[in-house]
C-alpha cells in the first residue's frame, strides 16, 4: 500500500485550470488565497500566486491543494497590491510537476511578468517548435509558456501591446491573466470558450473564472469579458509599494474579435464544471442544470419510488427531475468530501473486500425500492458501471439511469481532461449497448437541441463539440 495519484470515482472529466487575479487592493494575496479556496473545484493538482510588490513579482506554488501549499506566513510575506493566481489539474499522460505549476513567472527584456491561464492552445505545440528552433529556451511543457516567448520577439515595449500581437498568432480556447509590473491584463479567446469575469471590491478590481469566487471574497460582480477582448488594469499611482487602489479598465480586442460576445461558451461549464453558485452570461448554472433534470423529466414516462443524484455536481439535475416528475427526492448515495486528490488507495484484495471509502450507497433507502440515478455525463461509462453496481448491491429492485446532457462522443481540445475517443462509450456503442454494459435497467440522455433550447437562448452560441464533433475553433496537428 503507498501513497497512489487516482482518479476520483464519481469524476471521469476534470477541468484544467481557474484564474484569480486582483489589482489594487493591499491585502492582494489573502483575496488570492480565499478566490482559490472558491476555484478549486477547477483544480486540484497544483496552486500559486505571485504578487506585484514595487514593481518586482514574488512567486509561491507548489502541489496539491490550496490549502496544502500555503501556510499563513506565505501569505503574509506576500505582500503587494496586486496579484495572479492560479489552480490547476495536469492533462493525461502529462506528469504536471512542480514546474508547470502556476502562474509562470518570467524576466522578459519588457521587464517581469507572470502569467496563468485556463484551457488549451491548439496551435501551441507547432509554435513551440517554432520558436525552439529560432533559439528559445522553454522552461516548462504548458502550453502556455509559447505567450511570453512570443511577446518577447514581438519587438513591443508595451507588454498590452505585445500581449495582442502574440494572441492573433495563437488558436485555442484560453482565459488568460497576465501580472505585469504596472498590474494586470486578462484576455479571452475570440470564441469565449471558457469563462472569466470581471468584478469590483472597495477600489480594487478581480478578474476570475467564475463568480463564486467574487462572491467568496464579497466582490461585486460588473460584467463578463467578451469573447476576443483584453482588459488592462493599472494600479493606480501611489507612494507605498502595497498600498490598493486601481485605475479603471482599458479594453481592446485581439484581430476582430469584437462582437463576437457569448460565442462557443463550453456547454460543460454549465453541464459539470462550474460551480451551481457561479452565473455564466447571467444564468445561474444550478438553475441550469435543475432546467436539464426538468427536461429529462418531461421526456421520460418512468414510474419508480426515488429520485436520487450523484453528488454533487448532478444533485441540482436530480431535483429538477423530481420536481417535474413528481417523485420524491431522496439521498441514495454519501460521498466522503474529505478526501483529497492523493490518498493511500485499498488494494484489490480491500476493494474485494468492500472498502469503499469514497462513495457508500445508503442502503436503507435504496433497498427494495425502483431508482431513478441521475448523473450529469457519461464519458468512459465505468462511474455509471460502478454506482449502477453498489445500488443493487445495497438491494435495489431497479436502477434507471438519466444523464442531463446528451453521450459524450468526441474528445475535448479545448482544456479538458477527457480520453481519446476509443475510451469514450458512446463513440461506438449504441444507447442500449451501453445500457447493457452499465447494467442498468434503463437508460436515456438529453439531445443536443435540448441543451441548445435551455441554455443557447441566453448564453449565445455554444461549443458541444464533445456532443456532435463539429468543433467551432479549427483543429491541427496532434489535436486534428
Ligand atoms: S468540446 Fe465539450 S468539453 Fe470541450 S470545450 Fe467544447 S463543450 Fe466544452
Amino acid at each position: 500500500m503507498g501513497f497512489v495519484k487516482t482518479r476520483d470515482i464519481s469524476r471521469e472529466i476534470r477541468e484544467r485550470c481557474g484564474v484569480f487575479a486582483v489589482v489594487g487592493h493591499p491585502k492582494a494575496s489573502e483575496l488570492c488565497y480565499y478566490g482559490l479556496y472558491a476555484l478549486q473545484h477547477r483544480g486540484q493538482e497544483s496552486a500559486g500566486i505571485a504578487v506585484l510588490n514595487g514593481g518586482r513579482i514574488q512567486t509561491k506554488k507548489g502541489m496539491g491543494l490550496v490549502a496544502d501549499v500555503f501556510t499563513k506566513d506565505d501569505i503574509v510575506r506576500l505582500r503587494g497590491g496586486s496579484a495572479l493566481a492560479h489552480v490547476r489539474y495536469s492533462n493525461v499522460g502529462d506528469e504536471g510537476g512542480i514546474e508547470d505549476a502556476q502562474p509562470i513567472s518570467v524576466k522578459m527584456w519588457q521587464g517581469q511578468m507572470a502569467f496563468a491561464h485556463n484551457g488549451n492552445l491548439i496551435n501551441a505545440p507547432r509554435l513551440r517548435a517554432r520558436l525552439e528552433q529560432d533559439g528559445s529556451i522553454f522552461q516548462t511543457t504548458s502550453d502556455c509558456e509559447v505567450i511570453p516567448h512570443l511577446m518577447a520577439k514581438s519587438g513591443l515595449n508595451d507588454p498590452v501591446k505585445a500581449l495582442i500581437k502574440s494572441l492573433s498568432d495563437v488558436r485555442g480556447a484560453y482565459s488568460l491573466c497576465v501580472l505585469t509590473s504596472k498590474g494586470v491584463i486578462a484576455a479571452k479567446d475570440p470564441h469565449g470558450v471558457r469563462p472569466l469575469c470581471l468584478g469590483k471590491l472597495d477600489g480594487a478590481y478581480i478578474i476570475c473564472s467564475e463568480t463564486c469566487a467574487l462572491d467568496a471574497v464579497g466582490a461585486e460582480f460588473i460584467r463578463e469579458i467578451d469573447p476576443g477582448e483584453v482588459v488592462f488594469i493599472e494600479e493606480a499611482e501611489h507612494p507605498g509599494s502595497d498600498v490598493g487602489r486601481a485605475k479603471p479598465p482599458v479594453s481592446c480586442y485581439i484581430d476582430g474579435a469584437r462582437g463576437k460576445r457569448g460565442m462557443d461558451l463550453c456547454v460543460f461549464e454549465f453541464i459539470y464544471f462550474a460551480r451551481p453558485d457561479s452565473d455564466l452570461y447571467g444564468i445561474n448554472v444550478h438553475a441550469a442544470r435543475k432546467a436539464l433534470g426538468r427536461r429529462l423529466a418531461q421526456k421520460d414516462s418512468l414510474s419508480a419510488d426515488l429520485v436520487m443524484g450523484i453528488p454533487d455536481s448532478s444533485l441540482s439535475a436530480a431535483t429538477g427531475y423530481a420536481e417535474e416528475a413528481g417523485i420524491p427526492y431522496e439521498m441514495g448515495i454519501v460521498k466522503n468530501r474529505y478526501i483529497g486528490r492523493t490518498f493511500i488507495a485499498p488494494t484489490q484484495p480491500l476493494r474485494e473486500l468492500g472498502v469503499k471509502i469514497k462513495i457508500n450507497p445508503l442502503r436503507k433507502v435504496v433497498s427494495g425500492k425502483r431508482v431513478v440515478m441521475v448523473d450529469d455525463s457519461m464519458v468512459r461509462g465505468t462511474t455509471s458501471k460502478y454506482l449502477v453496481g453498489l445500488l443493487k448491491a445495497a438491494g435495489a429492485k431497479e436502477v434507471h439511469v438519466r444523464i442531463s446532457s446528451p453521450p459524450y462522443r468526441f474528445p475535448c481540445f479545448y482544456g479538458i481532461d477527457t480520453s481519446s475517443s476509443g475510451e469514450l462509450i458512446a463513440a461506438e456503442k449504441t444507447q442500449e449497448q451501453i445500457r447493457e454494459l452499465i447494467g442498468a435497467d434503463s437508460l436515456a440522455f438529453l439531445d443536443v437541441e435540448d441543451l441548445e433550447e435551455i441554455l443557447g437562448r441566453r448564453a449565445g452560441n455554444l461549443c458541444t463539440a464533445c456532443f456532435t464533433g463539429k468543433y467551432p475553433i479549427p483543429l491541427e496537428g496532434e489535436y486534428r
